[in-house]
């Protein structure tokens, strides 16, 4: 990677400990979104090895990676397709369970957003224990798509969610690794 972009990153990406619980280091992206010059250099480096290949959608997991991936869409003239949280969508769905540190949660897509065999690219901000992403991939396979990867703007490599997803044979893409959870 661009040392200077990660510099850049680096630097645009804020830090706040002790959000949402003690212990845990926030990484703040809102920071990063305001930066002009940040946001379009972290949107390009994310999209460059997707020109070309012919992507039919974006899927992007709520709520960071619907203005990402909204971004990355409109940059690979491809279409955008948001997974959301239980109870958000109103048309007929798919959901799947997964776990959180504490308990389980849903997400839905609509189940009409794919055509089986599309070509879709998964976006988030960051992929942390890869369980949300996880998820997504499977959700995503289960209604038919061809995940061609998963991008993500940050990576929390202690946490191993990078592992997990390419064990699902889906190739991962990140821009910045911070240590630590
Ligand atoms: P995980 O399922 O553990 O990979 O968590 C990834 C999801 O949780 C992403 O949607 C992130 O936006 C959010 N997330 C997890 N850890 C952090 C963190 N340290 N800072 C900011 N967002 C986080």
């Amino acid at each position: 990677m661009d040392q200077s972009l990660t510099d850049e990153l680096e630097a645009a990406i804020r830090a706040i400990p002790d959000y949402p619980k003690p212990g845990i280091v926030f990484r703040d992206i809102s920071t990063l979104l305001q930066n002009a010059r940040a946001f379009r250099r972290a949107c390009d480096a994310l999209v460059h090895p997707y020109i070309g290949i012919g992507l039919d959608q974006v899927a992007g997991i709520e709520a960071r990676g619907f203005i990402l991936g909204g971004a990355i869409a409109h940059q690979l003239t491809s279409g955008f397709v948001p997974i959301r949280k239980k109870g958000k969508l109103p048309g007929k769905k798919v959901s799947i369970a997964y776990s959180l540190e504490y308990g389980v949660d849903e997400m839905e897509m609509h189940s009409d957003a794919l055509n089986p065999g599309d070509k879709v690219l998964l976006v988030d901000d960051l992929i942390a224990t890869g369980g949300t992403a996880e998820a997504a991939v499977k959700l995503l396979k289960d209604i038919g798509a061809d995940v061609v990867a998963a991008c993500f703007v940050i990576d929390l490599p202690d946490l191993g969610g990078r592992r997990k997803i390419e064990a699902l044979g889906v190739p991962v893409r990140t821009l910045i690794e911070f240590e630590g959870d």
